[in-house]
């Protein structure tokens, strides 16, 4: 995709793109948002609104189940949405589980796959950046079973030490759970060439893409893994959306999750006969209008053109870099050289939860905190960091209002 008009002009008006999303048009506390939190759930375009209203407005019933009108274009809705989505990541619709995020995506994993299949001696290989949703289900799994979890460390600047990673693929270690990319330093890891390592070894790869998904065009395909979980609402999508991608043979052999309506083919007393895959794990009604409302946003980042917003978003992290490395005293944890739009950060003398507060004040929204990663922000030696995580919606000059209000609120707490 051509990132300008071949005049050094940018191909995307991203000032009319920003005005497409209209909470970023509000105040907070009297000063225009600044909403740097995006990492943390996504602003919604005004198309993945109006398309979740118009569901509810005209077209709401329940899927698969009804054979009137508006039964049918539910169904035909939803199962839209899976191929647009599947189109999207470059994958078969008929493997793509629709679920409410990347915690449910794992979770499946970890019980329909891992516990029905590990024994006592093998292990979980999972990476020091990991987000809790890649970890804890992991250690529930290896509770049950007698696995053991292993980790692979990082290099200081926050990238993946692969040569360590490598040598952890030892032979009990069956399945690897990593980041596309980590949600607390923006780390991009070269997904593809650990999951080709992995296979060669035998290891089953599930890649946790909560952070690329919504800042790269990734193909699932390309990137040879055998699971591969996105969560919607950091897409632009709503809410308690989220995908989980399996090879189907994978998908195949294992037991569902959830049990209930919608999964089955036939229930009797003595024995059920489960529905195909992807209906197999998608039991109970499902979040039909969030997935309406996904569909939409993956209609508006593929017009943007996902390589246009990764582009983007890189002059913006250069730019935000650049201006936060200006301040004494400001550390920033992450510097690997493929790196997403995420800077985590801390003020030497100053407590990151007092810094966001009173950035909020400035109407600036950053994350403060431990971001779900408590092993990696013990690693880095701190308690909590702060955290201003971009998106293509955002502007140069919104940087500039952040750094101008750290300035002033860090003079304040000193
Ligand atoms: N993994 C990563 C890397 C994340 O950033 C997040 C969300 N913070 C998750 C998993 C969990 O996503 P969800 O809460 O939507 O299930």
């Amino acid at each position: 995709m051509k990132t300008d008009d071949g005049q050094g002009k940018p191909a995307v008006d991203w000032a009319r793109v920003r005005a497409d999303f209209p909470i970023l048009k509000r105040q907070v506390h009297g000063k225009p948002l600044v909403y740097f939190d995006s990492a943390n759930t996504g602003q919604k375009p005004e198309a993945v609104i109006a398309a979740t209203e118009d569901f509810y407005r005209r077209h709401n019933a329940n899927v698969s189940r009804a054979v009137h009108a508006l039964g049918n274009e539910a169904t035909e809705a939803y199962e839209g949405a899976r191929g647009k989505l599947a189109r999207h990541f470059n994958v078969r619709a008929d493997e793509l589980v629709l679920c409410s995020g990347t915690t449910f995506a794992m979770n499946l994993v970890a019980y329909s796959f891992a516990l029905p299949r590990l024994k006592p001696g093998d292990a979980i290989l999972v990476t020091r950046m990991e987000h809790h949703a890649n970890i804890v289900p992991w250690q529930l799994v290896a509770q049950r079973t007698g696995a053991t979890l292993k980790v692979a460390e990082l290099h200081p600047d926050g990238s993946l030490d692969l040569d360590g990673l490598h040598k952890a693929m030892t032979p009990e270690v069956k399945l690897l759970g990593v980041a596309h990319v980590s949600n607390v330093l923006g780390t991009v890891n070269p997904v593809a060439a650990i999951c080709r390592e992995a296979a060669r070894r035998g290891i089953v790869t599930v890649v946790d893409g909560s952070q690329a998904a919504p800042h790269m065009a990734v193909d699932i395909a390309a990137i040879g893994c055998d699971f591969y979980a996105a969560t919607g609402h950091k897409m632009g999508g709503p809410t308690g959306t989220g995908i989980l991608w399996g090879r189907r043979a994978l998908l195949d052999a294992m037991p569902p999750f959830l049990g209930g309506g919608e999964m089955i083919k036939e229930v009797r007393f003595d024995g059920t006969v489960f529905n195909d895959v992807p209906h197999k794990f998608e039991a109970g009604t499902p979040n039909i209008a969030g997935f309406v409302g996904l569909g939409a946003a993956v209609d508006y980042l593929d017009a943007l053109g996902m390589e246009n917003i990764a582009t983007r978003e890189q002059e913006l992290l250069a730019h935000a870099t650049e201006e936060l490395t200006k301040i004494d005293g400001l550390r920033i944890f992450g510097t690997a050289p493929e790196k997403a739009a995420v800077i985590s950060f801390a003020i030497e003398g100053t407590h990151s939860h007092d810094l966001a507060t009173l950035l909020d004040l400035e109407g600036v929204a950053v994350r403060s905190g431990q971001h779900c990663a408590h092993p990696l922000l013990q690693w880095l030696g701190v308690g909590t960091t702060c955290r201003a995580s971009l998106a293509y919606y955002n502007t140069h000059a919104e940087i500039d209002a952040f750094v101008a209000a750290l300035r002033k609120v860090r003079t304040l707490l000193a």
